[in-house]
């Protein structure tokens, strides 16, 4: 269960859970006979693809499928494929997705010698489990210093990364290995509970940071404030300023496929049930969440809330048929009787939002301009841009004013505009 304290502002503050020093093995969830690959590729016409339906493929192979693109995805199983489609996502992003029906027999796709070479790395392991940020590396215009390896995770009750950092902990020193030699950072650095601080001293890292239990410490730019001193401006990213962050599963997935030579493709994913019990489960990619959800004999009725995520910033979604992805961390039901519905009421200037902000922004004042969207003037008056994505203003509503949501869509109608600004600048 989520651990609520008061802060000394009078504040809602949670706490993270921690795992059990040994936590029980992730039992592996199988799919339903059928597994949904996205590619992170708009599907427009037929002919953009090379793969058919009846094409068959092996567990490992990876499809890049697209004449005019190198995205591409490792499949996960073998068998045969029944479906090409357009697959739309959320903030305006679209997938292909390419449906296949197992086979009874698996075959592995052979791999070539894998280099410790960004270029490999961005080849075969952009799409592994965690999925690395690997196109931070290597951009002269934008260089890192600096790699952070967190075995943190952002929201509350997850704890994929936890279970990745207690449990792979040999991959993870393999992986740091890899991406030091690919990426020549001058530092790498693992950030971990504060409590589990003692006992990670041979993974490689050159510094290791302690993360306070007080949600949302795990938050990247947080991580940076209070671990390393460092304070990105609002307008500005962790990457911005020489760290790029790595899920501790994402660096072990490296690890696991230069120690074995096998594209990983199991998936970590906390689930979390209606009474907010966890356990940490392995699912292969691409399998279908009403198949996790049968095998874990969590059953949902009508008007239970799934999530994609956790409970503060996870993303509610509308069908059983959605599959894991690479970076599908935790999956949530929540029972209807739980669900806090929003509401269409006024702010009524209670400072709760206020009071819990990590940032200190002025959320009520924000609001008022993203209900408007007018999404400029908050973040030019009200500091839109500072906020980490933690979801507390929201929690602590007592309007139940959706605040989280709107920051969400004001900061990707922003981006929008501005990445269409700077296409129209350079044509
Ligand atoms: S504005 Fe809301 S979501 Fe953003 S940092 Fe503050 S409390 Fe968190
Ligand atoms: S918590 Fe909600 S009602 Fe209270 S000040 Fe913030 S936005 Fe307004």
């Amino acid at each position: 269960m989520m651990k609520q304290l008061q802060s000394q502002s009078g504040a809602s503050v949670f706490q993270y859970a921690l795992l059990p020093q040994s936590p029980l093995p992730a039992e592996t969830i199988g799919g339903n006979g059928k597994a949904t690959l996205l590619i992170e590729e708009m599907f427009e016409k037929r002919s953009q693809v090379d793969l058919t339906e009846g094409d068959t493929v092996q567990t490992g192979q990876k499809l890049a499928p697209f004449k005019t693109s190198d995205a591409y995805v490792i499949s996960s199983v073998t068998g045969k494929i029944s479906a090409i489609y357009p697959y739309p996502g959320d903030f305006g992003s679209h997938f292909t997705a390419v449906d296949i029906e197992v086979a009874n027999d698996e075959m592995a796709a052979p791999i070539e010698d894998l280099e410790p070479t960004l270029e490999v790395l961005q080849a075969y392991l952009a799409e592994a489990p965690g999925k690395p940020p690997l196109h931070l590396l290597g951009d002269p215009d934008r260089p890192i210093h600096t790699i952070v390896v967190s075995g943190v995770d952002t929201d509350l009750l997850v704890s994929t990364n936890q279970y990745a950092i207690r449990t792979e902990i040999h991959a993870i020193a393999k992986g740091i290995e890899v991406l030091k030699a690919a990426a020549a950072p001058e530092t790498v650095a693992i950030a971990v509970p504060r409590d589990l601080i003692a006992g990670f001293g041979h993974t490689g890292a050159d510094v290791l940071k302690a993360v306070s239990p007080d949600y949302p410490a795990a938050h990247p730019k947080l991580i940076l404030y209070h671990a390393f001193g460092v304070e990105v401006p609002a307008d500005k990213n962790c990457e911005d300023m020489g760290y790029a962050f790595f899920s501790a599963e994402s660096v072990a997935a490296i690890g696991q496929a230069y120690d074995t030579g096998r594209l990983p493709i199991e998936k970590l994913v906390t689930l979390i049930d209606k009474q907010c019990r966890v356990k940490v489960i392995t699912a292969r990619l691409g399998t279908p969440v009403g198949a996790i959800l049968k095998t874990a004999g969590i059953a949902t009725g009508d008007r239970d809330r799934l999530i994609l995520g956790g409970p503060m910033t996870g993303t509610a979604i509308y069908d059983e048929k959605l599959v894991v992805r690479a970076d599908t961390d935790a999956v949530m039901v929540q029972d209807a009787a739980d669900v806090n519905l929003v509401s269409d009421y006024s702010c009524i200037n209670c400072g709760e939002c206020v009071h819990v902000c990590p940032t200190r922004i002025q959320v009520n004042m924000l609001v008022r301009f993203l209900e408007a969207g007018q999404y400029e003037d908050g973040a030019e008056l009200y500091d839109l841009l500072s906020c980490v994505d933690c979801g507390l203003c929201s929690y602590v509503c007592v309007a139940r004013i959706p605040i989280y949501q709107y920051i969400r869509l004001a900061k990707y109608e922003m981006a929008r505009v501005s990445a269409v600004a700077e296409a129209s600048d350079e044509s």
